[in-house]
């Protein structure tokens, strides 16, 4: 049966001389993996080949779970081309696409998630967009939404109140990905996988936490990098694999 979605392309590989497997996003539907034959031709219902960013509406027939679905029709709506002006914004796009394809499921419908994909790119193709805060903010709310994120507020093991006092004092607050969030000092002995959290990384997840539609969580650049480089080691911790782009989009560990 068919169905038709509103669908941003995630990624594609040449199956054949004419034809494309491509992943989507979907709002309905999750990640949609289909064949789309012949679409390389110029003369397809897609007018030619598929491209990464791509944004329109999917007609497709859904594959049986684990196997490909077929495109019957891709018609792009919404184009992404700024993106590909600059490198640096088309690594930090490319990371958002890889991380909609590592933590959204076939079949698992995150609408907010399609939203939150489509208005990143969107603001990352704009002259003025401020792209390791934009980041930081797709990358936070994208773990809200799969649940892969706590409050952040207090020690995980022990429940005491931490944010805030990272560094005061010399006092070391921690990040476990196992945990999915914060170790206080006292309890940070006992977890062998963690990663030392600075104040004002803390600080920067605080801001986006409150951060609401339609008020921007303006990070300074430094502050984003360091809540970028703690949500890509928790990302890579949680799919168990290093990100591609990530040292593209975010710099080094
Ligand atoms: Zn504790």
């Amino acid at each position: 049966m068919r169905r038709r979605e509103d669908a941003i392309c995630l990624r594609t590989t040449d199956y054949s001389e004419t034809s494309q497997v491509a992943h989507f996003l979907t709002p309905g539907s999750g990640q949609v993996r289909v064949i789309a034959k012949g679409v390389k031709r110029k003369k397809s219902s897609a007018g030619g080949a598929l491209d990464l960013f791509s944004e329109g509406e999917l007609v497709f027939v859904p594959g049986s779970p684990g196997k490909l679905g077929t495109l019957v029709e891709f018609s792009e709506t919404v184009s992404h081309s700024p993106l590909r002006k600059e490198a640096s914004r088309l690594n930090a796009a490319l990371y958002m696409l890889e991380l909609a394809r590592e933590l959204i499921a076939e079949s698992d419908p995150h609408p907010a998630v399609f939203e939150l994909l489509h208005n990143g790119l969107v603001r990352l193709g704009q002259a003025d967009a401020p792209i390791p805060a934009v980041l930081a903010y797709y990358q936070w709310r994208l773990l809200r939404h799969v649940g892969l994120m706590g409050e952040m507020t207090d020690c995980v093991p022990c429940g005491r109140a931490v944010a805030g006092v990272a560094g005061q004092g010399g006092r070391e607050i921690f990040f476990s990905s196992t945990l999915g969030g914060l170790l206080c000092d006292t309890c940070e002995g006992g977890e062998v996988e963690k990663r030392r959290i600075s104040g004002e990384a803390l600080a920067g997840l605080r801001v986006l936490a409150e951060a609401r539609p339609g008020r921007k969580a303006a990070l300074p650049d430094s502050q984003a990098l360091e809540v970028n480089r703690l949500l890509a080691y928790h990302i890579s911790r949680q799919i168990g694999k290093s990100l591609r782009m990530a040292p593209h989009a975010i710099g080094p560990k």
